[in-house]
């Protein structure tokens, strides 16, 4: 379609509307925000809210803190803010303000999706698709096979087959003296492993990793996290230094035809 000269382009109009409409709703709900906090801590309310008899707001944990510090030192407990007399006898509570503070945006801790306030926990608990409970300790045991690359100076690498965690297929290699061109020079040994995503994936993949030693061996291993942020563009982690308590154990690991390690999920 053209436009005439001097005429805006509507889908731009449109963009630019949505865009300053979203900025308003941030502004208002950071001013709200400032208005409905808490007198004593600043913090957004997340359960009850309290107030004194000039309407100062108090969230539960500050209301109660005060409290207990006029019993502790045996004084009527008042509002900081107007130093009114406040009681647990007939505490006020402001349900419209604890109303308002539930409609105002948060992010998902977990995915970081913008949710009202009332939800989130709702969200984060049940419908969040990246949840702890749903990623929590998918243990894979992994046999990687050991192979030759087929450079002049033939290097040692040990790799698996795919296997399938948080609903992706993946592949772990190792290297053995990674930044060194021929590692049977150097009589110090060191093991690198990498992750790898095999599968597309249409958003990012943010994922915590351990590895361990394999079930019944003697080797041990530090109980290291990893993280990387997988992407169709980046499927691949960094060589990141396989965590063996004893560097020496290096060579034990070498001997064997199959590296035995256990792969844990986070
Ligand atoms: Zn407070
Ligand atoms: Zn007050
Ligand atoms: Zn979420």
């Amino acid at each position: 379609m053209n436009f005439q000269e001097g005429q805006p382009d509507p889908k731009r109009c449109k963009i630019q509307d949505e865009l300053s409409e979203k900025t308003e709703l941030v502004r208002l709900a950071t001013r709200l925000g400032g208005i409905l906090c808490c007198a004593v801590c600043l913090d957004l309310p997340s359960s009850a809210v309290f107030q004194c008899p000039n309407g100062h707001l108090m969230c539960g944990a500050c209301f109660t803190h005060l409290m207990a510090d006029a019993c502790l030192r045996d004084e009527t407990a008042m509002c900081p803010n107007c130093r009114t007399k406040i009681s647990t006898d007939l505490p006020t509570r402001n349900l419209a303000v604890e109303k308002a503070i539930g409609e105002l945006p948060t992010s998902c801790r977990y995915c970081g999706d913008e949710q009202p306030r009332h939800s989130v926990h709702h969200h984060a608990t049940v419908d969040c698709l990246q949840r702890p409970e749903l990623l929590i300790c998918s243990i894979s045991d992994l046999h990687l096979r050991a192979c030759h690359t087929e450079d002049f100076i033939q290097k040692l690498f040990h790799e698996t087959g795919r296997f399938s965690a948080h609903s992706h297929q993946w592949m772990v290699r190792t290297r053995i003296n990674n930044e060194q061109k021929d590692p049977t020079q150097s009589v110090d040994r060191h093991i690198s492993f990498q992750l790898a995503l095999k599968t597309k994936t249409s958003s990012s993949v943010k994922i915590h990793f351990v590895m361990v030693h394999g079930p019944y061996s003697e080797i041990q291993m530090k109980p290291l996290v990893f993280m990387h942020d997988f992407t169709n563009e980046e499927p691949e982690s960094p060589w990141n230094p396989m965590p063996l308590k004893d560097p020496a154990d290096c060579n034990k690991l070498l001997m064997a035809r199959t590296l035995k390690l256990r792969y844990i999920h986070l």
